[in-house]
């Protein structure tokens, strides 16, 4: 039997240049050895932007673009949407009694993420709900409600997925062997940072590069890219590790890399040519992706298809799961 693997995006944004090398390209291998569920979560996604739903619903559509695009293929893996498996919310709300509010509190990415809301909007990041404070544990239905075994992430979601190990253990224990502890799969890219030299890039940060971005866009957000400061003249020496232009010429110019190491060490290259150079090669890159997104724009109707038809059959795989869970709960009156 394929083992299980289960992961998934929130749709607030297309797929960046971060997603792309740091997560859904492995999931387009996967898909190949593996039983694969791609989850767009747009309940998640109502977690910090509830008051924003047609942000949420019009990324929902974009988001199953972008993954057909890059090479999902819906005969080989499911993919479906959160908020059509009402039994992931039903999981939540049992497993939710098996973690501690201090432990939701120090979970790294969730003080991370609510840091950065504190940040971007002020006073009011402060105001962080119950929903999202807690969505580690909807996280945890969402993979445990598939039997989800490999999942493979960006090194953002670790800590989301040991309190799903924690509260996998901590069910098994206490109502008998019926879940499976997952293991998260890490790439060669676990973290892509931002253009703005943030350790990560994120849809919600502002400093991505999407991988929808018309080459005039992806032309300007290259050129704003920090580069090394003490580079003052075209022909100073500079030090590219701390310029996000090499930085992101890794991702993408191949064998061209050792040359722009050497001559912006030496001082023989220009920062105006450099980034023209990656701007090149970055709209060479994503040239196909862009083509089949075009493709599924004109085919809106093959896309709600593909969402629907993978939606109805991960319910089947999570009602099955929760029959399980009721039963070893002992709420199961009813033998529905
Ligand atoms: P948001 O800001 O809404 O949380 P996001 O950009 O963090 O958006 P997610 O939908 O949370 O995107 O993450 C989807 C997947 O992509 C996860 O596996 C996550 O670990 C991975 N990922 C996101 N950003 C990066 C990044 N900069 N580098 C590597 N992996 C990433
Ligand atoms: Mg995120």
């Amino acid at each position: 039997m394929k083992k299980t693997v289960l992961t998934g995006i929130r749709p607030t944004g297309n797929l960046h240049i971060g997603h792309y090398f740091g997560a859904s390209r492995s999931w387009v291998e996967v898909q190949d050895h593996y039983d694969c569920y791609f989850e767009i979560a747009d309940v998640q996604a109502l977690t910090d932007n509830f008051d924003n739903p047609e942000k949420v619903k019009k990324n929902v559509y974009e988001l199953t673009i972008d993954l057909l695009s890059i090479g999902i293929d819906p005969n080989k893996a499911t993919i479906f949407l959160q908020s059509a498996i009402p039994e992931i919310a039903e999981l939540t709300v049992y497993y939710s009694n098996l973690v501690t509010m201090a432990r939701l509190y120090r979970n790294p990415t969730v003080k991370t993420e609510i840091a950065q809301k504190k940040r971007l909007f002020g006073n009011e990041g402060e105001s962080v709900t119950y929903g999202f404070v807690g969505y580690p544990v909807s996280q945890a239905a969402d993979i445990t409600a598939f039997g989800g075994e490999i999942i493979p992430v960006g090194e953002d979601q670790l800590p989301l997925i040991e309190q799903c190990r924690e509260i996998v253990r901590k069910f098994n224990s206490i109502y008998g062997e019926v879940l499976i502890e997952p293991q998260a799969l890490l790439g060669k890219y676990p973290r892509i940072k931002g253009l703005d030299g943030n350790d990560k890039m994120g849809k919600s940060l502002g400093n991505a590069i999407y991988l929808c971005d018309s080459p005039a866009i992806i032309h300007d957000k290259v050129m704003s890219a920090i580069t090394d400061p003490n580079k003052i003249r075209k022909d100073d020496p500079a030090n590219p590790d701390i310029c996000m232009v090499y930085y992101y010429h890794k991702l993408f110019s191949g064998d061209e890399v050792d040359t722009v190491c050497a001559e912006c060490k030496n001082g023989t290259r220009g920062c105006v040519a450099c980034k023209k150079q990656l701007i090149d090669n970055i709209c060479k890159y994503l040239e196909p992706i862009r083509e089949k997104r075009e493709y599924y724009l004109n085919h809106m109707d093959e896309v709600q298809k593909i969402l629907e038809e993978g939606s109805k059959k991960a319910r089947e795989k999570a009602q099955m799961t929760l029959k399980n869970v009721k039963k070893a709960m002992k709420i199961d009156f009813f033998n529905e």
